[in-house]
């Protein structure tokens, strides 16, 4: 039975329920009461209430922690039928939230220019580049865009033993100030830990209730593609040679990575992994088929060799999974790009749905 979005993709579970039912008990406060005391409901009701749990859609091998939101993916070269590389994302998001794609131009900027980002104000880079983003209106940051220099990124919400910070750069801020100061897929992840090591990553992702989380990130350009994921302060990352590779809610770089945090460096050992090291226990197992991760780097999979841009549409379109998200949360946006040195294209939804919606070419 297709429930539909958040239900469906972590469907069945009796916990999964208590979830769902958080979430509208929430949004009736928020109709009945003041936004403060909605708010107060926030996190510890609605997160708690599934996380720590284990749930998934046939209750055996598929682990999810918190809210199961966005995938994010890339079809190397390799894997793709005209040799372009291929990204793709869904940003899903509370229902409701209003979220825009946005064209802001490059800049040039004075020593000492300072940005407001969402909840904190950094120093202003001399140069930024000119992006088209997918950002929930009420933030500063993005869920997922593109650079003139072919770069685009998209962020993921992952779950971890780290502690959650109440204040810090949002994902969603790295990933606009990735592609606003990154000239290749490279130079952007060294653009988000750098600031990451500056002033932390954390604040309040979402505006009516209270949600914190870690993030993971895939960043691309025709010529490179690279996986980085964090736990609190510290992260790790990994070249994506060939093939296609996805993310979602949980950590999944095994091993040493082929960059990580200088601390990391140090302490090292053999038998080092740090999808084990900073998952919670819980999610340490494989990944069922049957969940949205799965079943979103088994689509991938299949298409390797003939995948196009309408493969990646139609993965974003997926209902089986719940890749197309309807429900409390849903799916707000959804961004295609293929990249490649003699011209990237970037293709948009503005707002819910890709089952329902035609992707939009837009340009800088
Ligand atoms: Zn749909």
């Amino acid at each position: 039975m297709n429930l539909g979005g958040f239900e469906s993709s972590i469907a069945i579970s009796k916990k999964t329920a208590v979830g769902g039912k958080a979430i509208r008990d929430y949004k009736s406060l928020l109709q009945k009461q003041s936004r403060a005391e909605a708010r107060s409901y926030s996190r510890s009701s609605i997160l708690e209430s599934i996380s720590g749990n284990v749930v998934g859609n046939d209750n055996k091998q598929c682990f999810h922690f918190g809210i199961n939101v966005c995938d994010t993916f890339v079809a190397l070269a390799d894997a793709t039928l005209n040799g372009d590389v291929i990204f793709g994302k869904n940003s899903d998001r509370p229902n409701g939230e209003v979220q825009d794609v946005v064209s802001c131009p490059a800049t040039r900027n004075d020593v000492g220019d300072l940005l407001q980002c969402t909840s904190l104000q950094i120093p202003q880079a001399k140069q930024t580049y000119a992006v088209i983003l997918s950002k929930p209106r009420w933030m500063w940051g993005a869920e997922m865009g593109a650079n003139e220099h072919g770069v685009a990124i998209g962020n993921e919400a992952v779950w971890t033993t780290e502690a959650y910070s109440e204040s810090g750069l949002l994902g969603m801020d790295l990933v606009r100030l990735g592609l606003e100061r990154g000239a290749s897929a490279l130079e952007a992840l060294h653009v988000i830990v750098d600031l990451m090591a500056a002033y932390g990553q954390g604040g309040n992702c979402a505006e009516h209730f209270d949600m914190t989380y870690h993030n993971s990130y895939l960043l691309a350009d025709p010529a490179e593609a690279w996986v980085l994921e964090t736990a609190g302060s510290y992260w790790v990352a990994e070249q994506i040679t060939s093939g296609t590779r996805s993310i979602s809610n949980g950590l999944s770089i095994h091993g040493k990575g082929d960059l990580r945090h200088p601390e990391l460096d140090r302490k090292m050992d053999e038998g080092f992994d740090f999808a084990h090291l900073f998952s919670p226990p819980e999610a340490w197992g494989t990944v069922s088929p049957l969940s949205r991760e799965g079943r979103v780097r088994q689509l991938c999979q299949q298409s390797e060799g003939v995948f196009s841009l309408q493969t990646a549409k139609s993965v974003l379109r997926d209902h089986s999974g719940g890749v197309c998200m309807h429900g409390d949360f849903e799916t707000r946006g959804s961004q295609v790009s293929t990249l490649t040195e003699g011209g990237c294209e970037h293709w948009f939804i503005e707002g819910p749905f890709p089952c329902q919606e035609k992707y939009q070419k837009r340009v800088f």
